[in-house]
């Protein structure tokens, strides 16, 4: 008997509605059965949104509250989201086919992010600044940016919102946020919460949808800024349509990283770090070690290591606690991934272990695909320098710092690098020169809330997380003041 199906609503202005155009199905890759209804929000529902928006932030409480009493809410939505984190990771899993143990991990972190930037919300102060001038005196005075559109996508719901969410809310924006299509319920589930902590209308709202929901979303002249998460290619079309009306825009998109493995390194840490990289959450992170770099003298230990570990990883049901990678997200994703091994094959490259989907019978009506090394591979060849989102990596013997550090630069993307060295003087050299937003030392795939992250070239711009990712939603203004009393000559600038 086939399962009922969930069905969620849009959150518009404090009010749960169901779309005008109609509602999508929300399809469990692990299975490849539909689970839930989702709404497939109209142009309608898009203009209500941002409307709420902007009236809650134009003329509601929230910017206006005392950031302490702001921090409250923050502090109360992340005792909810504790509460209902099984539930949460549950959804997410169910969504977009990841280890439940791994979205339960991310679900556990949230609450923490929650508080950091609850925690920011009355330090928020500009800064008095000497004029030069005689009888003046000037200050800044930082201010929420305005009405946020978040787009989010699959790979890490919640993450990804709570990114931009957090630091948002506690600068006293409002926001709208438009979930991917494939994993919708998770945020709705969310918008719940919201709810219960007692958020003021509007001020958080949920509408659904594909690009043209999105599409709809960025090009509204009623969002002051828009934060995104997705591949490069929608990224160039979001700032596009962002900056026709001249709206900022953050970008956390693509990547192809540089995962490089030196001769001194500790070989084992670096094969443990290689599969961290690419084949943990079955290679759909924007970080994926997706380039492995290894010196020419250690390159046959470190490929064979690695072969020899991924042929161990247990694939299966994500809710399993002893499975290690489950389906990728949605069939288009599987399709995409297989259609690059099949390039680079074609391309000359040789299928070191895996290369299609897992031979075991079991795991045909998911959506796997076995993880997978290509060796032999061009440095300007498609496979090693588009972003597969999938278990795919290449390796490339180098033979020196330089040629390493040439391969690790010689993609478009610039997101993160991994360098496995114990010589920490190579280390200080290299990062440097590393053109990545992120850069990790005998570490790999390790965030965390409080220090920024961002990419450089086409993987983005501009930070979350940290500080800085608060910075992302405050404008300043500069305010002067006459301190002297005396009349001016009015053709005399200042
Ligand atoms: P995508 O660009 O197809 O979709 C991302 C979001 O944008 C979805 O919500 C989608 O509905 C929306 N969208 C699609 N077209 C749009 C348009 N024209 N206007 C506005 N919104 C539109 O990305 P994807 O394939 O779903 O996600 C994978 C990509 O995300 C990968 O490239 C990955 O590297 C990137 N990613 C980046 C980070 C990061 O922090 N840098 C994190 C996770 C994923």
């Amino acid at each position: 008997m086939s399962e009922e199906l969930r069905s969620f609503d849009q959150y518009i202005g404090g009010q749960w509605t169901p779309s005008s155009g109609g509602t999508m199905e929300s399809v469990d890759p692990f299975t490849g059965q539909p689970w839930a209804l989702i709404p497939d929000s109209s142009e309608g529902d898009v203009d209500a949104a941002v409307a709420a928006a902007r009236e809650a932030f134009d003329s509601g409480p929230w910017p206006r509250l005392l950031p302490r009493q702001r921090a409250g809410h923050i502090h109360r939505l992340a005792e909810l989201i504790e509460r209902d984190a099984e539930q949460l990771a549950a959804i997410e899993t169910r969504d977009n086919g990841k280890l439940l143990k791994e979205m339960r991990g991310q679900l556990a972190g949230l609450p923490t992010t929650y508080r950091y930037f609850a925690e920011w919300a009355d330090k928020v102060h500009g800064e008095a600044i000497p004029t030069g001038k005689q009888g003046f005196i000037a200050w800044t005075l930082p201010e929420p940016v305005g009405v946020v559109l978040a787009i989010t996508v699959w790979n890490s719901p919640l993450f990804s919102l709570t990114v931009k969410a957090a630091p948002a809310l506690a600068a006293g924006c409002t926001v709208v946020v438009k979930p991917s299509e494939h994993t919708s319920a998770s945020t709705l589930e969310f918008a719940r919460l919201v709810e219960e902590a007692g958020f003021p209308a509007g001020v958080f709202n949920v509408v659904c949808g594909g690009p043209s929901v999105g599409e709809a979303l960025t090009a509204h002249t009623g969002i002051d800024k828009v934060a995104f998460t997705g591949s490069t290619a929608t990224g160039r079309r979001v700032a596009a349509a962002a900056a026709a009306h001249l709206a900022p825009s953050t970008l956390e998109l693509g990547g192809k990283s540089a995962n490089m493995i030196f001769e001194d390194a500790d070989i084992e840490a670096a094969v443990n770090g290689v599969t961290a990289g690419i084949f943990a959450a079955s290679g759909q992170t924007c970080v994926a070690g997706s380039r492995i770099l290894v010196h020419e003298s250690v390159y046959d230990e470190v490929v064979e290591r690695v072969t020899e570990r991924a042929g161990r990883i247990r694939l299966g049901n994500p809710t399993a606690p002893e499975t290690e990678m489950g389906p990728v997200a949605y069939r288009q994703q599987h399709e995409r991934i297989l259609e690059y091994i099949e390039i680079g094959r074609s391309d000359g490259a040789a299928v070191i272990t895996g290369g299609g989907p897992p031979e075991d019978g079991e795991l045909k009506d998911g959506l796997f695909v076995a993880p997978t090394l290509l060796a032999e591979v061009e440095p300007s060849a498609r496979i090693a320098q588009e972003e597969i989102f999938g278990p795919v990596g290449c390796v490339f013997p180098f033979a020196d710092e330089e040629e390493a550090l040439a391969l690790a630069n010689s993609t478009s993307f610039g997101l993160a690098a991994g360098i496995w060295t114990r010589e920490v003087h190579r280390a200080h050299r290299l990062v440097p020169q590393l053109r990545a937003g992120t850069i990790w030392i005998n570490a790999y795939r390790v965030l965390g809330y409080a220090v920024p992250y961002g990419g450089f070239g086409e993987s983005g711009y501009g930070l979350e997380g940290g500080r800085e990712g608060l910075g992302e939603f405050l404008v300043s203004k500069s305010v002067w003041l006459e301190t002297s009393g005396e009349t001016r000559d009015p053709f005399l600038l200042g």
